[in-house]
């Protein structure tokens, strides 16, 4: 910040030795003044002070002219309401006491010195990044250039990375050649959370192009061929490979009444399990706000759930007709009744306050009472009669009982032997296509298992975990009371949130209730507030339904791939999930379980792409920082980083492209059910593809082998180093000479979306490593536990 900026910032007491000549004093005589505020000219300058912006409370209209005639300096916003103003104002600490004098208080601190320092000083260092970086000629890295056919249109699809793209003046150009017609568009900056990403682009393309040509406004230039994004010829269906067991959307209760069915018929193949942490039960207790939202109101709230009795409780407010007469409570059976205080002339004078404080006594056996969301209940109330509700509108046939969450284990060996895949839907209630893909890859596995090789291959040589709902209770609420219901039903607010007018907006997230990378860690994308949709939570795992995904993974170590099936937006997203407030992300996996994830996913998205054609985009494809948003407390990350196990997050539902409008079109978390019914086909496919996946690794008997380059040799000035896999695979390394082991450094990425970084050998140096692929395999069958010498090792001679 510059000197001259800070000067401004600094305003001396001279303000108040002007106010005293305006001679407030004759409009206020009896007014005591501060004696900071009659400092005489003549007396040396007092020293200077910080200033703030405040919220300033004036009562009254006097008082608002008195501001302006002292000179206060005020921003634009004055609000009124009831007669009080409500007015911004930049102020030293001894003006805030003076204004108190005259009524006038500090409502808010809107912003400090120091706050707009820091920003001056946020704006001062961007303004130097931009300086330093348009000082010289940018470069410029294609990280991806990709064309691809949908069923609507074909696309070109750009990511390129300028080393100048943290300051937003960088734009860059791409040019191609459509059918010998030349083209070009500026490509969109992508920045999240404050951190530049790169810059993409994504246009419908009539013919494709074979290069593009980018080109920045700072002088760098790229040119990249373009290739094809899941480049993969269709696979022609197989005439006797039956799919399409579902036709609506199903609630919990269905979902699994057609899982025991299965087990019933495949008795061989099948078992149901009982997850051990019951839920809390679709239901609620019994309530009636009594009296309006206002400080007359009184909040009543059974003792026993609305099935279990609370429904049946009412509470009658009366007058009773005498004077002078005491508040007085009485509990008939499941009737409350309230006789109301009266005075003298017979007018009823019980406040909210003292009619809660009366029901709280005498019919705690039935009720608990609140006033209004905290406020003080000064109001008299009102007689009237009010019959308590839980509200629930689902058939009775909808238990109102703690629900038994459980999983469909498909395989012929379940004994933990086999390597296990866990998909599993439905953490957020309103998704409601996502309990359909387990229920069809449950059908396409036992039904196909007689009669199709390639499945009967899958069951007979993994152990498969399907959770069709993780949420049922919020399931149930999202079919029969509040469809956009995402959280479970549990209630975590105190008092001054619990009133019925809260009710859609109680519950824990789910998939932000998990312990690695949790808001309580400090990690982003996730509420403390009860009423948020992202509510992590009391505490970490503080619910059933998050602890019981805890306890298959406990249960059973052989699991070594997930799924975490939500809608919608045709997401395809891996760990890191979560990043902290300066964008510090957990922990990248290295570059040889990125490329793993890479690879694993390509196989996925291809056989999503059988179905219907539909593409999932590069562009929301990854981990999840990188092409969604930081998601504090997931299950994913709990998976990965606790648990060891390759876990992906699919959002089903991918958008659609209208050919009229030009543009994608959002399909929503509930679509028609034709619509639906695509998506569970698609993503059902897809989740068979993590199956094969999962196969393809357990037949992966072979080790990987790498190879750094340029490798021995003498070498003038610094080199740079790269290792290259065979397949993909984590190298491990040390340049001191030891032997590497699982405690050495790893191969990483580069940088966010970017290739395996290389080794930067400055000196003479000794390269000791070794590679790892997914399956487990180790380079030529290195024990690093143990002393064997055989590892891979280079000596780089520098002169
Ligand atoms: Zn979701």
């Amino acid at each position: 910040m510059t000197k001259k900026n800070k000067l401004k910032w600094k305003r001396s007491l001279m303000v108040m030795t002007a106010i005293t000549g305006l001679g407030f004093s004759t409009f206020y005589p009896g007014l005591s003044i501060p004696t900071a505020a009659v400092e005489q000219p003549d007396q040396p300058l007092p020293a200077e002070e910080s200033v703030s912006i405040v919220q300033l409370e004036v009562p009254n209209d006097q008082a608002k002219d008195k501001l302006l005639e002292l000179g206060i300096d005020l921003t634009h916003r004055i609000e009124q309401h009831d007669g009080i103003y409500e007015v911004d104002a930049v102020v030293t600490p001894t003006e805030i006491a003076m204004l108190k004098t005259f009524g006038i208080n500090v409502k808010d601190t809107l912003i400090t010195e120091n706050e707009w320092n820091t920003r001056a000083a946020e704006r001062q260092s961007a303004v130097q990044l931009q300086a330093s970086l348009a000082a010289s000629e940018d470069t410029l890295k294609v990280l991806r250039a990709d064309h691809f056919t949908n069923q609507s249109a074909t696309f070109l699809y750009l990511e390129v990375k300028s080393s100048a793209g943290a300051t937003a003046s960088t734009a860059l150009k791409a040019t191609w050649t459509e059918d010998g017609v030349e083209k070009s568009a500026t490509l969109s900056r992508f920045v999240d959370y404050g951190e530049y990403i790169y810059h993409y682009l994504m246009v419908p393309v009539t013919a494709i192009p074979t290069s593009v040509k980018i080109d920045s406004n700072l002088g760098g230039t790229a040119t990249s061929s373009v290739t094809e994004w899941l480049g993969k010829e269709p696979k022609h269906p197989k005439t006797d490979y039956v799919t399409d067991f579902v036709d609506h959307y199903m609630a919990p209760n269905e979902l699994y009444e057609r899982a025991e069915k299965l087990a019933k018929e495949f008795p061989k193949l099948v078992e149901i399990i009982d997850m051990p942490n019951k839920t809390n039960g679709y239901r609620r207790l019994a309530q009636a706000t009594i009296g309006g939202t206002t400080n007359l109101a009184v909040v009543v709230s059974s003792k026993a759930w609305g099935h279990e009795g609370g429904n049946d409780v009412s509470v009658e407010f009366q007058n009773p007709g005498k004077n002078n007469s005491p508040l007085k409570v009485t509990v008939d059976g499941k009737k409350i009744l309230v006789d109301l205080a009266t005075d003298s002339s017979g007018k009823v004078t019980s406040t909210a306050a003292q009619v809660v404080s009366a029901l709280n006594t005498n019919a705690s056996q039935l009720v608990t009472a609140t006033t209004y969301r905290g406020n003080a209940g000064t109001g008299v109330v009102a007689p009237i009669t009010a019959k308590l509700t839980d509200g629930l509108k689902a058939p009775a046939d909808v238990s109102r009982d703690p629900f038994t969450v459980k999983a469909i284990r498909i395989g012929k060996h379940r004994d933990g032997s086999k390597p296990g895949v866990l998909g599993y839907a439905q953490e957020h209630a309103r998704e409601w296509v996502t309990p359909l893909v387990t229920i069809e890859t449950a059908e396409r596995l036992l039904r196909n298992y007689a009669h199709d090789s390639e499945t009967r291959k899958l069951v007979d040589n993994l152990d498969i975990f399907l959770v069709p709902s993780v949420n049922p209770d919020g399931a149930n609420y999202s079919f029969n009371d509040y469809n956009m219901q995402r959280r479970n039903m549990t209630n975590h607010c105190g008092p001054t949130a619990s009133d019925p007018g809260n009710r859609n907006a109680w519950g824990v997230d789910l998939n932000r209730n998990h312990s690695v990378g949790s808001l309580f860690d400090g990690y982003i994308g996730a509420s403390a507030s009860c009423t948020s949709d992202t509510y992590a939570g009391p505490a970490e795992n503080s619910e059933p339904e998050a602890r019981n995904l805890v306890w298959l993974a406990d249960k059973n170590p052989n699991i070594k791939f997930a799924m975490n099936i939500h809608s919608y937006g045709g997401y395809f997203m891996w760990s890191p999930g979560a990043y902290d407030s300066k964008r510090v992300t957990l922990p990248r996996p290295t570059a040889g379980q990125e490329a793993f994830y890479w690879a694993a996913s390509d196989l996925m998205l291809n056989d999503i792409q059988d179905h219907r054609g539909t593409v999932i985009l590069p562009s929301r494809t990854g981990p999840i920082p990188d092409v969604l948003y930081s998601a504090a407390g997931n299950s994913a990350d709990y998976l990965w980083y606790e648990k060891g196990i390759y876990a992906w997050n699919f959002e089903v539902g991918a958008d659609l492209w209208n050919k009229d409008t030009k543009r994608w079109q959002a399909v929503g978390f509930q679509p028609a059910f034709a619509e639906g019914h695509e998506e569970a086909m698609e993503f059902s496919n897809g989740l068979i593809g993590l199956i094969k996946v999962a196969y393809n690794s357990s037949k992966d008997h072979q080790p990987p082998s790498s190879k750094a380059t340029p490798g021995n040799g003498k070498y003038t000035g610094p080199v740079e180093v790269k290792i290259e896999t065979s397949e993909p695979a984590t190298v491990y390394y040390t340049l001191d000479g030891s032997r590497p082991t699982f405690q050495s450094k790893k191969i990483q990425l580069s940088g966010t979306r970017e290739f395996e970084e290389t080794l930067k050998i400055d000196k003479t140096t000794t390269i000791n490593y070794f590679a790892v692929d997914a399956a487990g395999n180790i380079e030529k069958n290195y024990n690093p536990l143990g002393n064997g010498k055989n590892y891979n090792s280079v000596t780089l001679t520098i002169k």
